[in-house]
């Protein structure tokens, strides 16, 4: 036995009865966590050192662990309470433990229940029901970010989100939404993408790509770059117009029904576009989008196409690696960073993929950071949500990313740049960010490794803005 916060005891053996759950517990009958994944925790501790809450504050109830066990306590008639909530809130989502467990614990699926269950089951408070609120009205609605990009443009050029900053004002008024506006990634123009592009020489497949939602609105160059290098690699692009969101955020918060819309929507978008994969540059997004067979499991009219939609879905450096390089890699003359994000590499397992595109450039020289299992805090509105065990995750992973001594950043999802940049810029460590597919682009257009590290975060300590431009 070992010992948890509160002094309970938590059982060496699992003790979780099929059947689950008892009525008047935590959990009703719609979908509960499955009683026997929670019991396929042996409790061993392995995943512990790699979950960044137990890391953070060593309590047994913000460990993997320690989450379970209040699953089963829920299914075994404990009412939901506030101290449940908040233990299942603190986690990230991140999916480390999932990589470190041993016993093959399903642990997303098991917080995915767990979270659709507190979001109807759960009264928040009015101003947490207030910010998710605002959250869900504006982050999954592509054409309301784009209407927030001139009025923001504005607010960063006229400089006075540095003045914002600099009184403290917003900060100590409300956390939560001046971290909100510190994430807010320094914008460029925005780019238009063609509804279907044609590849640079012979066809070799036919893709889909997904332009997400804060991907398409503030990293444009992103969503561009990918055109430009699957073209140059035989690829036709086909862009569907009327796709919306994944549904991601959606699925992460426990918003059930509303990301099966979004699902539902995007299986539609894409089932007259004729093509044999849908490449996505955003890590959250991609690995919603492989699980939309669960999340339309129960859907009769969806269950199969969801199922032959999630098949096809591949994060955009799979695709390429699948594939084969035939375009010319120019040399790059940088060092970099790789950040695996947690939705990437725990819970997609795709890890060797980048690391090999990028290698694969001449001149490009590759260092790994250190505790690169540890989450940097972003978890798509975590960092919202609780930014002050997000900015300490975050300054941890900046100080990990300097002491590589590399010039460039790189990763594979916008929530992990913009939580990124921040922290670096906080650090006080000029560096250059940039995603994967962005390097990428650089080399087979032949363009300096300045294009990429000129981009640099340079504000001085303790501005945290974003200064993370898109291209074009
Ligand atoms: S590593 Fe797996 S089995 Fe061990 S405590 Fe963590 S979740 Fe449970
Ligand atoms: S998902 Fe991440 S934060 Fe949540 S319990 Fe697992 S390791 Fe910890």
């Amino acid at each position: 036995m070992h010992r948890v916060s509160d002094g309970d005891a938590v059982p060496d053996a699992p003790i979780v009865d099929l059947g689950m759950p008892v009525p008047g517990g935590a959990f009703d009958e719609h979908n509960p966590p499955d009683a026997a994944l929670v019991g396929d925790c042996v409790h061993c501790g392995f995943c512990l050192p790699t979950c960044p809450t137990y890391v953070l504050w060593g309590e047994e109830m913000d460990s993997p662990r320690g989450r379970i066990y209040l699953m089963k306590e829920g299914l075994e008639g404990e009412p939901m309470s506030d101290s449940m909530v908040q233990h299942w809130d603190r986690c990230l989502g991140c999916m480390a433990c999932v990589t470190a467990c041993p016993s093959g614990v399903q642990y997303d699926k098991l917080i995915e229940s767990t979270r659709a269950q507190v979001e109807r089951r759960h009264d928040r408070t009015a101003a947490d029901k207030a910010l998710r609120g605002l959250i869900f009205s504006l982050f999954p609605h592509p054409k309301r970010l784009r209407l927030l990009r001139g009025p923001l443009r504005g607010y960063q050029r006229s400089g006075l989100d540095r003045l914002v900053r600099r009184t403290g004002l917003l900060e100590r008024m409300a956390p939560q939404l001046a971290a909100m506006e510190g994430l807010a990634p320094r914008l460029g123009k925005a780019e238009k993408l063609p509804d279907r592009a044609l590849p640079a020489g012979q066809r070799r497949m036919v893709v889909g790509m997904l332009t997400g939602c804060v991907q398409r609105e503030f990293f444009p160059g992103v969503n561009a770059a990918t055109v430009r290098v699957l073209q140059h690699e035989g690829c036709e692009v086909v862009i569907p117009r009327s796709q919306g969101c994944c549904g991601a955020l959606s699925v992460h918060n426990g918003r059930e029904v509303e990301a099966q819309k979004y699902a539902r929507a995007l299986v539609d978008s894409f089932a007259d576009a004729g093509v044999e994969r849908i490449v996505v540059n955003a890590a959250g997004c991609g690995s919603t989008m492989k699980e939309y067979a669960d999340l339309l499991a129960d859907d009769p009219a969806y269950a199969d196409r969801a199922r032959e939609f999630a098949e096809k879905v591949r994060d955009v450096s799979e695709i390429l690696v699948e594939l084969g390089p035939v375009a010319t890699r120019h040399p790059l003359e940088v060092t970099v960073a790789y950040h695996d994000a947690c939705h990437l590499g725990h819970a997609q397992g795709v890890r060797s993929q980048p690391r090999d595109l990028l290698r694969g450039i001449p001149g490009l020289e590759l260092r790994e950071i250190a505790e690169a299992e540890l989450c940097c805090g972003s978890a798509g509105i975590y960092n919202i949500l609780n930014p002050e065990p997000a900015r300490e995750l975050g300054d941890r992973k900046a100080a990990n990313i300097v002491a590589t001594g590399a010039e460039l950043l790189v990763t594979a999802n916008p929530g992990c740049l913009m939580q990124v940049t921040t922290a670096i810029q906080r650090s006080g460590h000029p560096m250059g960010m940039a995603h994967t597919i962005e390097v990428l682009d650089a080399s087979l257009r032949g363009l300096p490794a300045t294009t990429l590290t000129g981009r640099a975060v340079t504000a001085p300590n303790p501005v945290p803005s974003n200064q993370h431009t898109t291209q074009g």
